[in-house]
């Protein structure tokens, strides 16, 4: 009792929406006691969230491989021999055939993935009319297409586009022992582009890359401290490839990606955590204390662009153990 009185001198009563966290702070909630950790993702989460409800993403890749940049964690790569083959755009028609599949299943967003350092003007005729054609459908949109201009980015606000996904990945003191083809600031320039265009901003980053946890505390830091929090921020656990450079990188211990999870959860209240990639390779007990840690989002589907997800089956009787209901 004293130890938990001692290590844990407040415990808030609201949750707040700051955009002023220090890492000091951050540092302070990773040193909890994991149930105090627990205890304070817990009420964030609920002050805004129903707890039992979990948002369902669908994740499709439209254009695979061959990409120029050098993410070391990224199968998709050109440079690295990973067995993936570079495909071109998929039609439209595929897509939202996709999209209606996705819907059936139980998604409410649907996510396409493109493997580019930044969309061509013609590629985005093809990318507006998918997403077009899955507003009709009556889904979420979301892409991922790399760097976009501010004019790039307010044409796909123009298409309906809902949620642009592009992921800080790691603190700005690690990002250079991961890319060296685009910068921290390049990254940080695409997100304000999408704020500008009035699209909702999905961006996290990936932990198990060999990182410290001062790395894990300043992504936390910069994600929080963006003048408007990422209406979703995934968390992904990195997926171990082989042929990436980070093949042989040492496995982050379980509890530490919970803790991350939850510092997320209490550090942006109000944005929905997503269980990102990784989770194939995740216990049920592990992911099941990422939702208690205040996660309320996965990826729904037996691929994540082109890594192994959990089969929908595996995730409905999961869902089904812990209570859990799609958000709607
Ligand atoms: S830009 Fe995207 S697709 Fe290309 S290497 Fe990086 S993560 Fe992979």
């Amino acid at each position: 009792m004293s130890l938990i009185a001692n290590a844990t001198p407040c415990v808030t009563g609201s949750s707040p929406i700051r955009h002023d966290w220090t890492r000091e702070e951050i540092g302070v909630l990773f040193d909890l006691p994991f149930p105090e950790l627990m205890f304070r993702a817990q009420t964030a989460h609920r002050q805004h969230f129903d707890p039992t409800e979990v948002q369902i993403s669908t994740l499709l890749s439209i254009k695979t491989g061959g990409c120029p940049e050098d993410c070391a964690y990224c199968p998709q790569s050109a440079r690295y021999d990973t067995g993936v083959e570079a495909a071109k755009m998929m039609s439209v028609a595929a897509a939202l055939a996709d999209a209606a599949a996705a819907k059936a299943a139980g998604a409410t967003r649907f996510c396409m993935g493109a493997a580019w350092r930044s969309p061509k003007d013609h590629d985005l005729d093809a990318v507006c009319a998918m997403v077009e054609g899955v507003k009709v459908l009556g889904l979420e949109t979301c892409v991922t297409l790399g760097m976009l201009s501010a004019a790039q980015a307010r044409r796909l606000k123009d298409s309906g586009l809902d949620y642009y996904n592009h992921n800080l990945d790691t603190s700005p003191e690690f990002y250079g022992a991961i890319i060296s083809t685009r910068t921290y600031q390049d990254r940080l320039d695409t997100l304000a582009h999408v704020r500008e265009a009035g699209i909702h901003v999905c961006c996290g980053g990936i932990v198990g890359m060999g990182e410290t946890r001062e790395d894990r505390i300043g992504m936390i830091a910069t994600l929080a401290s963006l003048p408007e929090h990422p209406e979703s921020v995934p968390i992904n656990m990195l997926v171990r490839v082989g042929g990436t450079p980070l093949t042989d990188t040492e496995a982050l211990d379980a509890f530490e990606f919970v803790r991350t999870i939850a510092v997320a959860r209490i550090t942006m209240p109000a944005s929905v955590v997503r269980l990102s990639a990784g989770r194939e390779d995740m216990s049920e007990e592990t992911q099941a204390l990422c939702f208690l840690a205040g996660a309320n989002s996965i990826f729904y589907g037996p691929k994540l662009l082109i890594t192994p997800n959990p089969a929908q089956d595996r995730d409905r009787a999961l869902m089904q153990k812990l209570g859990l209901v799609p958000m709607a």
